[in-house]
C-alpha cells in the first residue's frame, strides 16, 4: 500500500456558496467523507495547509507549499495537493522549478464543481491523482479529467468544462482508460526516487506579464522600468512579433535590457513554438537583447523568470537558465 500525503489548499473543490458566492470553506475532515474507498487503497496522511481560492495564491503560498512538499518527501511515496484550478498551472510550474531533481510524484488536482455537488468531478480527479502516485509518475504534475499533465506544461483552457486543462506542446504523462492508469513516461525505480531533492525556493516577485495589442503604447515599458521590475514577459504576436512602425516598442525595449532588466518574449498563441528568427518583427527583438521563450507556456515562462531571478542577478545567467531545460518546460535548448 502506497503512503501518500494529501495537502489541501482550498479551491472550488472545498468551496460552498456563501453570501458573496462560492468560497473555500469545507474543512479537510469533511472533504474526506466524500472520498470513501481512498483510505482502503492508500495509507493517507492529511494536512490542511491553506483554504484559499487560488486567485489568492501567490509567491508566499508557493513557498509554503514547496516547503511542505520538500519536508514530506522522505516519508511518503508521493504527495497529492488539492488546489483551485484558476492558478493551478502557475503553482504546478513554480513547484517544478523549486523542487530540483524531484522523481517522486507530486500531483496537483482540484475540480470544476465543489465536492459536495452531486455532479462533481472532484472524486474522479482525486482518485486520478492518487492513481498517478500509485504508478509513480515522476515529478510535479496535474491530474484532471483522467489525464496527467506535466506541471510545467499545463494550461487552464476552460472555465466550465470538465476537461479544463490541456498539456501544451507536450504529451500527457499518463491517462486513465477502462483498464486503469497508463503512464506514458518511464517510471523511475525506487532508488532513483530516493535521490536527494534540492529545494530552491528563492524567487523574485518583480516580474510583469505584458500582453501586446496592436498599438500598445511603448511608454508602458518605461513605466515598468520606473516601477523597478527586474523581469518582464512579453506575450508577442504569432511567432514573436512586436510593432515598430508608428508605435515603436524597440527603443524602450533596448533601454530596458541595457538597464539589466531580463525581457522574455513568448507567443500569444497557445500551441507550437515562438521563433524570433523568422520575421523582421522578431529578429529586431533579438537585436534588442530579449530572451526567446520558444515553446514554453506563459505560465512556465512567468514562473521560470521569477525563479531564475531568485537564483541570480546576472542577466547573462538568466539567459543561460532560460536556455536550460529543467523539467521538460522547453523543447528547444541551444548550446548550453
Ligand atoms: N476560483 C476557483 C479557484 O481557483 C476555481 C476552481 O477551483 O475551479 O480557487
Amino acid at each position: 500500500m502506497k503512503s501518500v500525503l494529501l495537502i489541501t489548499t482550498g479551491g472550488t473543490i472545498a468551496s460552498r456558496a456563501g453570501g458573496s458566492g462560492l468560497a473555500p470553506s469545507i474543512p479537510l475532515s469533511e472533504l474526506l467523507r466524500y472520498l470513501d474507498g481512498l483510505t482502503a487503497r492508500y495509507r493517507i496522511t492529511t494536512r490542511e495547509l491553506l483554504n484559499l481560492d487560488s486567485s489568492n495564491i501567490q509567491a508566499d503560498e508557493w513557498i509554503l507549499i514547496a516547503r511542505a512538499v520538500y519536508d514530506a518527501l522522505n516519508d511518503y511515496d508521493g504527495v497529492v495537493i488539492t488546489h483551485g484550478t484558476d492558478t493551478m498551472a502557475y503553482t504546478a510550474a513554480m513547484l517544478s522549478f523549486m523542487l530540483q531533481g524531484l522523481r517522486k510524484p507530486v500531483v496537483l488536482t482540484g475540480s470544476q464543481m465543489p465536492i459536495e455537488d452531486p455532479l462533481t468531478d472532484a472524486r474522479n480527479n482525486i482518485f486520478t491523482a492518487f492513481a498517478a502516485v500509485e504508478c509513480g509518475i515522476p515529478g510535479v504534475s496535474i491530474a484532471f479529467d483522467r489525464k496527467i499533465i506535466a506541471g510545467c506544461r499545463a494550461v487552464k483552457v476552460r472555465t466550465m468544462g470538465f476537461d479544463a486543462f490541456q498539456s501544451v506542446n507536450a504529451d500527457y504523462l499518463g491517462e486513465v482508460f477502462a483498464d486503469g492508469m497508463h503512464p506514458s513516461v518511464p517510471v523511475p525505480d525506487p532508488a532513483e526516487c530516493c535521490r536527494p531533492v534540492i529545494l530552491k525556493d528563492s524567487i523574485c516577485r518583480e516580474v510583469f506579464l505584458l500582453k501586446l495589442i496592436p498599438g500598445t503604447d511603448p511608454s508602458v515599458l518605461l513605466m515598468l522600468r520606473n516601477m523597478n521590475y527586474r523581469g518582464i514577459v512579453i506575450e508577442a504576436f504569432g511567432a514573436g512579433g512586436m510593432q515598430f512602425v508608428r508605435t515603436n516598442m524597440l527603443d524602450q525595449l533596448k533601454d530596458l535590457t541595457e538597464a539589466g532588466v531580463s525581457v522574455v518574449v513568448c507567443s500569444q498563441c497557445l500551441y507550437d513554438t515562438s521563433d524570433l528568427t523568422i520575421y523582421e518583427v522578431g529578429t529586431r527583438l533579438l537585436d534588442c537583447g530579449v530572451i526567446s521563450a520558444w515553446d514554453m507556456t506563459t505560465e512556465a515562462v512567468v514562473t521560470k523568470l521569477m525563479w531564475a531571478l531568485g537564483q541570480s542577478e546576472d542577466p547573462e545567467e538568466i539567459r543561460r537558465i532560460f536556455r536550460t531545460n529543467y523539467c521538460g518546460e522547453i523543447s528547444h535548448t541551444d548550446s548550453v
